[in-house]
């Protein structure tokens, strides 16, 4: 991955993570910033910059630690060691808490955040599970931090229940060996190969997702796929089905059997629109007016009708194509 410039909080230094970053990048120019939560250089650029803006580091040390309940796969999801990503997917979610400045920004305080996630994990009655990526993309963030190969052989040996995240790449190889027993559970992001390619910028293709989440099934982590954001372009159907009959014919018999799915309709907003305008003319306007209604403070999601439709089409097509895969939702 290749940076122009890292933007740190000169306290990052003292921690081990900070120092093995600044080796890592001892070629950069470094900027010393007082918060990696305001940039002010950063957050005057226009919005044509967004996808030079993602050619910087930001490094920080993580101050906020409010854990979030959710009801999905995890019961809580944990701020982590990264938000952002250097990738540029046209409806990225995190757009809608960082706005243009939704560059990967990494946080050296892991072993605090880490011996707080473990201090839950044993206070809990129930093991829980605790979905650690929800800011960020940790197969990415890892080829840079290796803090997945920190967090897991860690969190089996002292914590307890279960961790996860989504990704969109395929970088798993150092995880495959790693010794998990079960609790970290692999959650690989897909959608049509032409919609990776014009819409989730800078991610990996449909193949390397699935051969990876084979690999990691077969290295015994649970795993699953979510198919998300759907998005209801002029032939959905047509490549929705296309995407089930390329996954029936690269997932593992293993990987069928056990897996799970997570389906997500997508979500947009006023602000991706007019970054995406600025930043990537030319790309498709994903605002759909027919289709789409406010879901209030600037945000769009597809009307209940529409919704319905996928949700039976859906539900019909996997069944058709993958037999009874457990769905564990449709939102
Ligand atoms: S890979 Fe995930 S975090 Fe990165 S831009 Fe795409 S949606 Fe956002």
């Amino acid at each position: 991955m290749k940076f122009d410039a890292v933007y740190y909080e000169p306290d990052c230094l003292s921690y081990t993570l900070g120092a093995q970053l600044k080796e890592q990048f001892c070629g950069l120019p470094w900027i010393p910033i007082e918060s990696h939560n305001s940039i002010k250089e950063m957050q005057e650029k226009p919005n044509s910059d967004f996808g030079r803006m993602k050619r910087n580091l930001i490094i920080g040390i993580r101050k906020t630690h409010k854990y979030v309940e959710n009801h999905k796969v995890s019961d809580y999801l944990v701020p982590y060691t990264s938000s952002g990503c250097t990738a540029m997917c046209l409806y990225c979610y995190l757009v809608c808490n960082y706005n243009k400045c939704a560059y990967l920004r990494l946080f050296v305080n892991r072993e605090q955040m880490l011996d707080r996630l473990i201090k839950k994990s044993l206070k809990s009655i129930q093991p829980l599970t605790f979905e650690i990526g929800s800011n960020s993309d940790l197969v990415l963030e890892n080829t840079i931090t290796q803090n997945l190969l920190y967090t897991i052989p860690r969190f089996v040996e002292e914590g307890r229940g279960k961790l996860t995240f989504p990704t969109k790449f395929h970088m798993v190889e150092p995880l495959l060996d790693l010794k998990h027993e079960g609790k970290m559970i692999f959650r690989m992001s897909v959608n049509p190969q032409s919609i990776i390619s014009k819409i989730e910028l800078g991610t990996s293709s449909l193949r390397q997702r699935i051969r990876a989440v084979n690999e990691m099934c077969e290295a015994g982590y649970p795993c699953g796929l979510l198919i998300a954001p759907v998005i209801l372009t002029d032939d959905w159907k047509k490549l929705y089905t296309e995407l089930l009959e390329e996954l029936e014919s690269g997932l593992s018999a293993r990987m069928k059997k056990e897996m799970f799915l997570e389906i997500i309709l997508m979500t947009y907003s006023y602000v991706h629109r007019a970054i995406n305008q600025d930043a990537f003319p030319g790309t498709a306007d994903l605002y759909n007016q027919e289709l789409m209604t406010g879901r209030g403070r600037g945000r769009y999601c597809y009307r209940p009708e529409a919704r319905a439709e996928a949700e039976v089409f859906l539900r019909a097509e996997v069944n058709r194509i993958l037999g009874d895969v457990q769905i564990l939702y449709i939102s």
